[in-house]
């Protein structure tokens, strides 16, 4: 395929292009089709912006109904028909059931723009510029999410330093047998650590980014427990894995906690449309009328996918049931893996349909399985410090049998990658007398 104007064109930061180097030309529920007509099973959803699939066939007709009715696209932040129904909708689907009352501000339209927002007030809240975040967290690469965010690449093109954060080591960071909530709550109780008391705490419950790492039920109230103590407020940034990912809407909905600010995006407008929400408690809501702005934070067309969306899988628990069978399927078969080769060191980790299969450091093995899985017609990524997981995030809505289908690419193709690694080992031992 061509992809000349793209690398004459287009500037060196292009980064996926570079993963999957195919033009794509269409794409239908988890199936990408590139102009080549080859299909690819999609275990990447756009980085989790597409839980319900590509062109959703109940959202897109909403959508060009709206269209065709010549209905308001951009509005600023206007009241508008499609606002009004997606306000509704939010209200009745999500959080009325669960008896929460919640404030709504509209952000610009990517995910950092929300985490930008919920950082902001945060701050004014309390008074204080510090904020806790986690090692290996992602929030954004815009300066304030950058700055909350651990990844060296990301940081390293900031071009200044970046301040106010203070990083706590995030749930097994140290190994299973250490509480590293504890090391915190040290840090905090001791006026002399050197950590300045933080305004707030921003967390992911699935570190989708940094390497699908998942924080126990406990570790997350513990931290809820100390936000109460030391009047931090607590943030979590239900971006990546919010919106069904981990089984039910919200990723912290069987954890029993209650986050003071919930940032949400990627899967928010359930279309691949952009769309950013920051949801705060009532009484934090201390901005100032017009304080905070932003051109597209009203994508009209975002609001009305994303009402259907609610509308269309969260009514019920049919969906999240659903959502839970799969993660049945999906784990199994990866366990299966990992006992299948018992020399390869595997492990397996995740939430809902966010599963990372975790691959030895320093080989680039995940990256090669990738590589070699896309050949074969699965587009799945890596995650993690060292590129060192492979990360299975199909669309929510896949059929079995194309899960089925993209798990056996998988499994080919880590057979195969992890075949050549031992057959170059065995070479290596020899003395290296290859041809
Ligand atoms: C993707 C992501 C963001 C940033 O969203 P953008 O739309 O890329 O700006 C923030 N937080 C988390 C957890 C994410 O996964």
């Amino acid at each position: 395929m061509d992809l000349k104007i793209f690398d004459r064109m287009e500037s060196q930061v292009r980064g996926y292009i570079r993963s999957f180097p195919v033009i794509f030309k269409q794409a239908k529920g988890s199936v990408l089709i590139d102009e080549n007509n080859k299909e690819y099973i999609d275990f990447f959803s756009g980085a989790g912006t597409l839980n319900y699939g590509h062109n959703n066939p109940l959202l897109k007709q909403k959508l060009i109904e709206y269209l065709e009715s010549d209905g308001v696209v951009h509005g600023l932040d206007m009241a508008t028909t499609a606002k009004k129904y997606f306000l509704e909708t939010f209200e009745r689907v999500l959080l009325k059931p669960r008896n929460w009352r919640y404030s709504l501000q509209f952000t610009g339209p990517t995910g950092t723009n929300a985490v930008e927002a919920a950082l902001k007030l945060a701050r004014q809240v309390k008074g204080r510029a510090n904020v806790v975040s986690f090692t290996h967290g992602f929030h954004g690469v815009s300066a304030g999410s950058l700055a909350a965010t651990a990844n060296a690449k990301f940081r390293g093109a900031a071009g200044f330093p970046l301040a106010n954060t203070t990083f706590m080591p995030y749930d097994g960071y140290m190994g299973p047998d250490v509480n590293t909530m504890a090391y915190f709550e040290r840090m905090l109780e001791d006026p002399s650590s050197g950590l300045d008391k933080p305004a707030a705490v921003i967390v992911e419950t699935v570190q989708g980014e940094g390497g699908v790492n998942v924080a126990g039920r406990n570790w997350l109230k513990e931290l809820e427990r100390l936000c109460r103590r030391h009047d931090m407020l607590l943030i979590v940034d239900d971006i990546q894995v919010g919106c069904g990912r981990t089984g039910n809407f919200f990723s912290f909905d069987a954890l029993g906690i209650r986050p003071d600010i919930i940032t949400l995006s990627k899967s928010l407008s359930g279309f691949g449309l952009p769309m950013s929400l920051v949801l705060m408690k009532p009484e934090l809501d201390i901005w100032k009328p017009g304080a905070h702005s932003g051109t597209f934070r009203g994508n009209n067309l975002a609001f009305v996918t994303a009402a259907q969306a609610l509308d269309s899988y969260w009514t019920d628990d049919g969906f999240a049931a659903a959502i839970q069978r799969k993660e049945r399927l999906v784990r199994d078969w990866l366990e299966n893996i990992v006992h299948s080769y018992p020399q390869a060191g595997l492990s397996v980790r995740g939430r809902g349909l966010i599963q990372g299969l975790v691959l030895p450091t320093g080989g680039d093995a995940a990256n090669r399985i990738a590589r070699a899985a896309f050949e074969e017609g699965v587009v799945i990524e890596t995650s993690g410090a060292q590129d060192e997981v492979l990360k299975v995030l199909p669309a929510l809505t896949i059929e079995d049998d194309r899960l089925m289908r993209g798990l056996e690419i998988i499994e080919r193709s880590l057979g195969r990658v992890l075949a050549r690694t031992d057959a170059s080992a065995r070479v290596l031992k020899m003395g290296g007398k290859s041809r």
